[in-house]
């Protein structure tokens, strides 16, 4: 395991490039795609970077020089994809819910494409017919994942086809006589139970022998982090091995062995991110004192939106007596980062960093109060590199288009 940055690493970042602060470490990142690698040597899965989680470009190329895949949400991140040079064989669009013209888009940038409704797979099998390969993504209607708000595979989410409308998908395959090459499903996010994905197996195996043509079984992302002190993690090695023993149990029938392709966002670049925060404010009140920092859900929105739980500790004053907080932001809205939350003494003008920043983290921030976005730095073989500069007040006022009339 490599070394975390350490607190006067960060402190030092911070008085550099000012505060809030993302900070990415990038050796991390290798880290956690070695360790998938090596895990799953023996079936010899393929990993698509689910590029959502992190999007900065320099990011983007390091992860396409290590040598993972990339898989996209949108058309503009099958975009940034091509622009930081991932082959278009290397790029995955896994849609949901997006209009046909995105789909036609990505065809016409020869990406690898999967489907996730009835009306645009039919909408593909009249246009394309034959002539390119497609994956379809499937609900699987399993309940998996951290919570409810970041389940996508059971049986009331909006993602993908219901594994129980398969009569309708095979009667649209067969009518345009589609080239089916891969069945996705993806789950949830911090599936941290193996067998989930096993589950996933039974259920696309029991289908399977309905696609003549198919290559792959791309199982999605979803793999969980560690995000408190001695909280479990997706086993990976455990995983690797129910996997490649659930695909040995169902040998497929109709050529070549099955590739695995799996979609990690979280687990490749979570760990590898912090964000610097300064206090600005430190209030006591009769129940709670708070600590209002430099930022607020405009930069961090994981806790208040899905009841994220982040490391938070005070690096200006690590052997402080430790007492209880509120972590608040500065936003005109209630955004807490954490109630009751221990942490050294906290003085005004303190640093204070979160872990596990690195995945939808930035990529989730807005303008919101009209604040500026936070610093990007990139940790490189000991070399710090801005990789986003700070919004300035005329990013505020970019697209806006003032009328002459109301002047
Ligand atoms: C978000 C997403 C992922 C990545 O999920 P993580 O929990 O970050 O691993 C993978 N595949 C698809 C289709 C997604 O939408």
């Amino acid at each position: 395991m490599i070394n975390p940055l350490a607190p006067e690493t960060l402190i030092q970042l911070a008085d550099q490039y000012g505060t809030p602060l993302y900070i990415y470490h990038t050796e991390k990142i290798k880290e956690q795609y070695q360790r998938l690698k090596t895990a799953f040597e023996k079936t010899d899965a393929v990993f698509f970077y689910a590029s959502k989680a992190l999007t900065n470009i320099n990011i983007l190329r390091y992860i396409k020089n290590i040598g993972a895949n990339v898989d996209c949400s949108s058309i503009n991140e099958v975009k940034l994809a091509l622009h930081a040079g991932f082959p278009a064989s290397g790029i995955l669009y896994t849609s949901n819910g997006i209009a046909f013209s995105e789909i036609e888009e990505a065809r016409q940038l020869a990406v690898i494409i999967n489907i996730d409704s009835l009306s645009n797979l039919e909408k593909f099998g009249e246009k394309f017919g034959h002539d390119y390969p497609v994956g379809i993504r499937l609900r699987p209607n399993i309940l998996a994942g951290g919570n409810l708000k970041i389940s996508t595979g059971h049986d009331k989410s909006k993602f993908g086809i219901p594994v129980d409308q398969i009569s309708m998908v095979l009667a649209v395959v067969k009518k345009h006589n589609m080239l089916i090459r891969a069945l996705h499903i993806h789950t949830g996010s911090e599936i941290e139970d193996a067998d989930v994905f096993v589950k996933g197996i039974e259920i696309l195996f029991e289908i399977t022998h309905h696609f003549p043509d198919l290559e792959f079984i791309d199982l999605g992302g979803g793999f969980k982090v560690a995000s408190k002190p001695g909280e479990k993690e997706t086993d990976i090695s455990l995983l690797a091995e129910k996997v490649s023993s659930a695909f040995a149990r169902h040998p497929y029938k109709n050529g070549k062995p099955l590739k695995i392709w799996f979609e990690p966002g979280k687990f490749l670049v979570s760990e590898a991110g912090f964000f610097l925060t300064r206090v600005n404010v430190l209030k006591k009140t009769r129940a709670v004192t708070f600590v209002s920092v430099d930022s607020g859900f405009n930069h961090l929105i994981r806790p208040m939106f899905y009841d994220a739980y982040h490391q938070i500790e005070n690096i200006s004053n690590p052997g402080g007596p430790l007492k209880n907080y509120a972590v608040v932001g500065n936003i005109c809205e209630t955004d807490t980062f954490a109630w009751d939350r221990s942490l050294n003494e906290v003085r005004e003008g303190d640093y204070i960093v979160f872990r596990n920043a690195g995945a939808y983290g930035f990529e989730m921030s807005s303008n919101f109060n009209s604040r500026f976005k936070p610093a990007e730095v990139m940790v490189m073989e000991g070399k710090t590199h801005l990789i986003r500069k700070r919004d300035v007040f005329d990013d505020l006022l970019r697209n806006q288009m003032p009328l002459p009339l109301i002047l």
